[in-house]
C-alpha cells in the first residue's frame, strides 16, 4: 500500500477558550511542494507543531507516512526534517559543531556524519562560511544552517515554518531556490503568509484562516479563480 506523505483528519486544537485550529482535514501526496498559506494567527504553526509531535491535538488525528504522529513519534522523526519558525539556533556554536550536535541527536555514526555534514554544507552553499560561529553569519546564511540541520539525516519529508520570514529580498530568493532544489527527492510542506511566495514555488496550496481550511487545490487551480490568485486569497481570508 502506498501511503500519503501527510494525512490530517478532523484535527482541532484549542488553548483554553481560544481555538487555534478547527476540524482540519487534508492529505498530501508524495513528491510535491505544498504551501501552507494564511495570515498571521491563522493556525499554521500550531498545525505544523502537531505534525512534529510538539503539540498534542485537542481532537482528530495526523499521520506521516501512515504512522500516527503521537504514537510513532520516534520512527517518524527519522523520516522528517523540521525548520521551526524563527529558526532557533545556538549563536555561540560553530556551524560544523552545531551540525555535529544535530547529527548525534539523530544517531548518525561519526564517519557517516562527517561525510554528510560536508555534503549538506556544499548543498546549501555554506562552504565559505563553514568555519564561522553561527552568530557571525548573516540571517540568510543562518537560514541555510537551519535548512542544513533539517536535511542532515536525509528525511523524506521536510516541514518548514515560515522559512523566509525576516529575510531581505535577495536572501528570500536564495532560500526559495534551495527549497525548490530540494523537491527533487523530498516532499515539502512549508508555511507562509506571503501569497507571492506560495505562487513562486508551490505545486499545491492549503489555505487556512482563523483555524479553518479554506482551500486545498493545485496552484494552477487557484490561479483560475475569478480575479486570479490575489482575489482567491482575499475572498477566502475574509
Ligand atoms: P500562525 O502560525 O498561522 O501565525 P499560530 O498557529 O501560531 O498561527 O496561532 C494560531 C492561534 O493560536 C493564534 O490565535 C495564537 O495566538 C494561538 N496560539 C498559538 N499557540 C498558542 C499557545 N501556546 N498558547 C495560547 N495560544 C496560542
Amino acid at each position: 500500500m502506498k501511503f500519503m506523505s501527510i494525512e490530517v483528519l478532523h484535527l482541532s486544537k484549542s488553548y483554553g477558550q481560544s481555538v487555534a485550529i478547527s476540524d482540519l482535514s487534508f492529505d498530501l501526496k508524495m513528491g510535491q511542494i505544498t504551501g501552507f498559506l494564511g495570515p498571521n494567527g491563522a493556525g499554521k504553526s500550531t498545525t505544523l507543531k502537531i505534525l512534529m509531535g510538539l503539540e498534542i491535538p485537542s481532537s482528530g488525528e495526523a499521520k506521516i507516512l501512515g504512522m500516527d504522529v503521537q504514537k510513532q513519534e520516534v520512527k517518524i522523526k527519522k523520516q522528517i526534517g523540521y525548520l521551526a519558525e524563527n529558526n532557533p539556533l545556538y549563536p555561540e556554536m560553530y556551524i560544523k559543531e552545531f551540525l555535529t550536535f544535530i547529527g548525534k541527536i539523530h544517531g548518525i555514526g561519526s564517519t557517516e556524519l562527517s561525510r554528510r555534514i560536508k555534503e549538506v554544507i556544499e548543498w546549501v552553499g555554506l562552504e565559505r562560511e563553514q568555519k564561522k560561529k553561527i552568530k557571525e553569519i548573516s540571517k540568510g546564511y543562518q537560514q541555510r544552517v537551519g535548512i542544513a540541520q533539517a536535511i542532515l539525516h536525509d528525511p523524506k519529508i521536510l516541514i518548514l515554518d515560515e522559512p523566509t520570514s525576516g529575510l531581505d529580498p535577495n536572501q528570500m530568493d536564495e532560500i526559495r531556490s534551495l527549497i525548490v532544489a530540494l523537491k527533487k527527492d523530498k516532499t515539502i510542506l512549508f508555511s507562509s503568509h506571503l501569497l507571492g511566495e506560495v505562487n513562486a514555488i508551490c505545486d499545491h496550496v492549503l489555505l487556512i484562516d482563523k483555524g479553518q481550511l479554506k482551500a486545498n487545490c493545485s496552484i494552477e487551480e487557484a490561479k483560475k479563480y475569478p480575479g486570479g490568485l490575489e482575489a482567491f486569497f482575499k475572498d477566502k481570508t475574509n
